[in-house]
């Protein structure tokens, strides 16, 4: 008899998969684990999605999403062609790793795929994916699932950019690296990066660069600009975080036609489901209830991080719908299950680099308070 693991390719048998914030459905849980929204969708949009709900689910949608693209394209003032939607921003971050960087041949392969093994020794410039850390854990993944070699760059202790001078300095930064991912504002820091510093890394790369801006809506600045003005910059936005589209699964691309061509040449036909597209569309007639949602989270993060900081953790300045705090007392990972015990879930990380931290999203008010609730008693226990 075969054994089945024997027919999978050994890249996919030793592969380490993405893992997941935990998705449990128990009820009174206060779910501050994956940085969901903690409102709803515009009443517009949910009325938009059920009218969509007949017949017509036995055809394909659009396969290009177009009317959402020529809507995306008047709101950040480009052509259509500058942008691709996806099934989620996931999606099209995958299909950037397959469109703009080579595999590193068998033979030369680096063979176990893996975090903390992530040898960029014997790589190409052409076969390398670089990141700074912390950052989007799912860049490592797509990196390995392509057999691309990684380059994981440290960021500063605060989660500041380093400088172009001390990238070159450090001589471990690849300026000519295939693919470069920046996740601005940072996750899973929150610190949010100026343009100028970012145009600056950008202008020093000769590969493409994806600014992830999955949590912009919150920040006080974004940097679309950069895929407007340059080539090779690419802007990534979700509808996920900021419009209350988890469940939807979409997401978009802003850059240059030529590189956006490219992506939709190896994208699947259908890419976009229908009604997330309408979802999507309907989202962008409603900005304004969006922009008041963006206030009260802010507002909200503002309050909880003094509330945690009076309490004695260390909270870092975040600029997206989550908070890095540095718990005392007991370790963060101990902390993580006195609050579940507590029905509060959040989220922690065993990434060397936030070890010691949780990440709390940015819920309602009512479960802020809860969590702080929970910290007290947890506290004076
Ligand atoms: C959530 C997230 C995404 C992906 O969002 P989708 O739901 O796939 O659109 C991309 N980048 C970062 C940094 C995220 O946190």
């Amino acid at each position: 008899m075969t054994n089945p693991k024997r027919l999978i390719r050994p890249l996919v048998r030793e592969l380490h998969p993405y893992v997941y914030g935990e998705q449990p459905k128990i009820k009174g849980l206060i779910k501050l684990n994956t940085n969901e929204n903690p409102y709803p969708p515009s009443p517009k949009v949910l009325a938009a999605v059920k009218a969509a709900v007949d017949g017509r689910l036995r055809l394909y949608p659009n396969p290009t999403a177009q009317p959402l693209r020529e809507k995306l394209a008047k709101w950040h003032g480009c052509h259509a062609d500058n942008i691709i939607v996806g099934n989620g921003s996931d999606e099209l971050l995958a299909l950037a790793t397959r469109a703009f960087v080579e595999p590193v041949p068998e033979g030369r392969v680096i063979r176990v795929p893996n975090h903390k093994k992530s040898g960029t020794r014997g790589a190409r410039p052409s076969e390398t994916v670089q990141y700074f850390t912390p950052s989007y854990s799912l860049y490592p993944v797509l990196a390995d699932i392509h057999g691309a070699a990684k380059n994981p760059v440290p960021l500063k202790p605060d989660f500041s950019l380093p400088g172009v001078v001390e990238l070159k300095r450090d001589e471990i930064w690849k300026f000519d690296a295939a693919l470069t991912y920046v996740t601005t504002p940072n996750a899973p820091s929150g610190r949010g990066y100026q343009t100028p510093e970012l145009e600056k890394l950008c202008r020093a790369q000769k590969g493409v660069v994806i600014l992830d801006e999955a949590y912009v809506d919150f920040a006080e600045e974004n940097a679309m600009k950069l895929a407007l003005k340059y080539p090779h910059v690419i802007v990534a936005r979700t509808f996920s975080k900021a419009y209350s589209l988890c469940f939807q699964r979409v997401g978009y691309l802003v850059g240059h036609c030529c590189l956006v061509a490219a992506l939709h040449k190896i994208r699947d036909s259908y890419n976009v489901n229908g009604l997330g597209q309408i979802g999507a569309v309907a989202t962008l007639g409603d900005l304004k209830y969006y922009r008041a949602n963006f206030k009260k989270i802010t507002a909200t993060r503002e309050w909880l991080s003094r509330e945690l900081t009076k309490l004695g953790f260390r909270v870092f300045p975040s600029q997206a719908n989550f908070i890095l705090v540095q718990p005392l007392r007991f370790t963060a990972h101990e902390w993580q299950h006195k609050l579940r015990a507590q029905q509060v879930l959040v989220r922690w990380f065993s990434f060397p680099e936030v070890k010691d931290c949780l990440r709390v999203t940015i819920g309602a008010p009512a479960e802020a308070a809860a969590l702080v609730g929970a910290v007290r008693r947890t506290l004076h226990d």
